[in-house]
């Protein structure tokens, strides 16, 4: 793959279908993309791995975000790669908003194949991004590209977006291609979704604070965040004691070459879960939440892959869906690249509506814009983000936790 060059939309515009029919195969969302530098050189190729073994493994883990990743890591270890700018990145599905958020706050041109009306950051097909927060439209319409699908079906399409590379002499897509890249999304994107379900309503849970000392899932949890459940508060109300917490994760974050953010994330029960910095310093997109998010999904996917139906009813009993919990971000969001990307990754972690009963699930401590204009912004997100989860963060209540930080 290392030796692979094109220079033909098609071409790459196949190898990201493939890619896609891969992720298929393995039980995840059919999405595949792979990385061009400014020759054409296949960099690398990937598929979305959100789902392994009929179980969440990284709500993430998307195609365009883990090539984005890639990048970073390849570069720390030490290879010399092209800037951003001069790489293009071909995927098989219009980016979401956590990947748009993250080629964005990164850099890359992109080439993307079938559209995606829900969560696509062109979501209606405009090429206007008016999804993005405003201060990032132009960067968009000038590395985001639509090549031209030729033909009379409802795949057709006419160019728009930003000009693809020049070292692209062949711009269009085949029909064929365009519609296998739909089809193989559309084919797995409900029964990924339900996977979502099959976690257990809120009254189900049990409390992991009541578990012994020495019990798996403690064990579990204090190996990715030795502070594991020793804060609790009145559910979804957090207060002046988490400050420490946040604090201490804020320092770390400044250390990874962050900008000092952490997020935190509480249970049903109150209970504090983890509590994560960023890793900046690896990877221009390893924000806290990002950190924060994979590291409980892979927690929970090593406690769950492979073990007995009454071990995963176990985990499933103590360690709910992040969604009937609360996360709390020492920064609120602002309008930058990163912070769509953040705004995008959580839209992936719930992936559908919030519970009736836990309408502050995304909770931060530090504004960085004012709440009406917070809100504008995820008002005017891609349908999937605004109708269906309509993400709502808001400030935390405690006056004491605010001045704390
Ligand atoms: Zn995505």
């Amino acid at each position: 793959m290392a030796f692979k060059k094109t220079v033909d939309v098609q071409a790459a515009v196949a190898i990201a279908a493939n890619e896609a029919i891969a992720a298929k195969t393995q039980g995840t969302f059919g999405v595949g993309g792979v990385m061009l530098d400014q020759h054409g050189n296949v960099l690398h190729s990937l598929h979305n791995d959100v789902v392994r073994d009929g179980l969440i493994h990284d709500p993430t883990a998307h195609g365009e975000r883990q090539l984005v990743d890639w990048y970073f890591a390849e570069r720390a270890k030490g290879r010399v790669m092209p800037e951003p700018q001069d790489i293009t990145i071909v995927t098989s599905l219009d980016p979401c908003c956590m990947c748009g958020g993250a080629i964005l706050a990164a850099g890359f041109n992109v080439v993307a194949a079938a559209p995606d009306s829900k969560a696509g950051i062109n979501f209606d097909a405009s090429a206007g991004f008016a999804g993005l927060p405003a201060d990032l439209r132009d960067a968009a319409q000038a590395s985001f590209s639509y090549p031209a699908v030729l033909g009379a079906s409802q795949y057709a399409r006419a160019a728009s977006g930003a000009a693809a590379r020049p070292f692209f002499i062949g711009k269009t897509i085949a029909e064929p291609t365009q519609a296998l890249c739909s089809l193989v999304f559309e084919a797995t994107a409900d029964e990924v979704m339900a996977l979502f379900d099959a976690d257990l309503p809120k009254a189900q849970l049990k409390c992991p604070a009541t578990l012994d000392e020495d019990h798996a899932i403690v064990s579990a949890l204090r190996a990715v965040y030795p502070d594991a459940l020793r804060y609790r508060c009145t559910p979804q109300q957090p207060d002046v004691d988490l400050a420490p917490f946040l604090q201490r994760a804020m320092r770390r974050d400044v250390e990874q070459g962050g900008c000092g953010d952490a997020v935190a994330l509480l249970d049903s029960f109150g209970n504090l879960l983890l509590c994560m910095p960023g890793r900046m310093a690896q990877s221009d997109v390893a924000s806290a939440f990002m950190e924060a998010t994979r590291a409980y999904a892979q927690l929970r996917y090593r406690l769950m892959a492979g073990a007995s139906e009454a071990v995963q009813r176990e985990v499933r009993e103590y360690l709910g869906h992040p969604r009937d919990g609360t996360f709390v971000f020492a920064l609120g969001p602002d309008s930058s690249a990163l912070s769509f990307m953040n705004l995008g990754a959580y839209g992936s972690t719930m992936e559908g509506p919030l519970p009736e009963r836990n309408p502050a699930q995304f909770q931060y401590v530090r504004p960085r814009m004012a709440q009406a204009e917070l809100e504008r912004l995820c008002s005017e997100m891609p349908p999937l983000y605004r109708n269906v989860i309509r993400i709502r963060p808001q400030q935390v209540a405690d006056r004491q936790l605010i001045a704390a930080l």
